[in-house]
């Protein structure tokens, strides 16, 4: 018999405006906040999910930082969700841009949302079972991506969330549900949770 891999449904995670405070292409890990409702919701969410942040960091691409300050700021964003008991499971990082900069960062790549690259590794790598999974974030690119992975969707009203909520209808990218923060984002999860388990 062919061995059966185990698959889990996980949350996917935008950083800025999502999980963070929104700064213009942070480079420097002092300019690293958290927004306080994120910690309340990831620490629902992880007792459920494998949380993963995909984040399209094109700074890199425009030479406005480098890889290692870019693991350098993960690993304070990482220290930081530890202090209030939060692990990521993961976080993939686009460092490209079509147009900007120079080979190899500039150039058309499967990673850059609202490409659903990002989300496609890490459910290779960690095993997770996309159809049952959760992409949040804060911008219509975080949505598309989501739902070309076939996640559900939920925007995020922080970060870029309240502009971009109102271009809902002419871009004609529809999150299943729209929250005011990541604890409004984790209540809802739990609620569809409870609902699925319910009608089986
Ligand atoms: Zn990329």
């Amino acid at each position: 018999m062919p061995q059966q891999v185990q698959t889990r449904a996980a949350v996917f995670l935008d950083r800025d405006g999502t999980i963070i405070e929104e700064v213009n292409y942070l480079r420097d890990s002092a300019e690293v906040r958290i927004i306080p409702a994120a910690i309340e919701g990831l620490l629902i969410l992880q007792e459920h999910f494998p949380l993963v942040i995909i984040t399209n960091q094109a700074g890199i691409a425009r030479g406005y930082l480098d890889e290692n300050q870019l693991d350098q700021i993960h690993g304070h964003l990482r220290a930081l969700l530890a202090q209030s008991g939060i692990s990521l499971a993961g976080i993939y990082y686009c460092p490209h841009h079509p147009q900007a900069g120079y080979p190899p960062y500039r150039r058309n790549c499967r990673c850059r949302k609202p490409k659903q690259g990002m989300l496609l590794a890490a459910a290779a790598d960690l095993a997770l079972d996309l159809s049952v999974s959760y992409t949040i974030g804060d911008k219509l690119s975080d949505i598309a991506a989501g739902k070309s992975a076939g996640t559900h969707t939920i925007l995020v009203r922080t970060g870029y969330g309240k502009g971009h909520e109102h271009q809902i209808s002419r871009e004609g990218i529809f999150p299943d549900y729209i929250s005011d923060d990541l604890l409004d984002a984790a209540a809802w999860i739990m609620e569809s949770q409870g609902r699925l388990t319910k009608r089986r």
